[in-house]
């Protein structure tokens, strides 16, 4: 059995890439508690992918073994790519996360001049996959969509009721996990890795 471990405490985020990479090359994946860390890892690179690789290989460094993490944002175009790498903590004023209420609040409020057909942006999502013995891989997903002007479903998190997804003609919030899985950054992003994992030793 091969095990990796993922870079993050969100269990959700596990259980969606375990879903696709669960059984390929013989991979079990395991959370950071599962793992015995419980560290903070200080995100300081200016890309996704940088962010990434930071994140997956001081777990790869804390374990001794393979490790995967996931970088992700919400970027829009009318606010020059923004929130990008901050959006977690995109209405914060200490730094730290802010709720995923105060951070749609404040992207509707600087949208609210902006019109309809310009109010396009995408979710993006790194995964990165990193070796002890060096070797690093980085994917990017991508998904486009549009800012709704009011919340719409309460499904998923973070800015999930607010992105406009227009072949569904549903926000993110408004899909089940199932169908927002099938289109969704993240799980393009892990489809990528999954064909370099095939082809590479473990
Ligand atoms: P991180 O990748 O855990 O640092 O998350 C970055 C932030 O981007 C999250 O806190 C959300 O605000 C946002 N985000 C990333 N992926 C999604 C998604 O699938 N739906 C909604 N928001 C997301």
């Amino acid at each position: 059995m091969n095990t990796v471990t993922v870079a993050t405490k969100n269990a959700h985020k596990v259980s969606e890439m375990a879903a696709l990479l669960d059984g390929v090359k013989n991979i079990r994946l395991i959370t950071m508690k599962d793992a015995g860390l419980d560290c903070e890892i200080e995100e300081n690179g200016k890309t996704f992918k940088e962010n990434a690789l930071i994140k997956a290989r001081e777990v790869c460094r804390l374990t001794g073994k393979p490790a995967i993490a996931d970088d992700s944002g919400l970027s829009v175009d009318a606010l020059g790519g923004a929130p990008g790498i901050y959006s977690a903590r995109y209405a914060s004023e200490d730094g730290l996360n802010a709720s995923d209420e105060a951070n749609i609040e404040k992207l509707l409020e600087n949208l609210k001049e902006i019109p309809g057909n310009e109010r396009t942006a995408r979710f993006v999502s790194a995964v990165a996959l990193v070796f002890p013995d060096g070797r690093e891989y980085c994917t990017l997903g991508v998904c486009e969509g549009l800012i709704t002007r009011e919340k719409r479903g309460d499904g998923g998190f973070g800015y999930d009721p607010v992105f406009f997804y227009p072949a569904f003609s549903k926000t993110f919030g408004e899909m089940t996990a199932e169908e927002k899985n099938s289109i969704s950054h993240r799980n393009r992003a892990v489809a990528q890795l999954k064909e370099i994992i095939k082809e590479i030793d473990f």
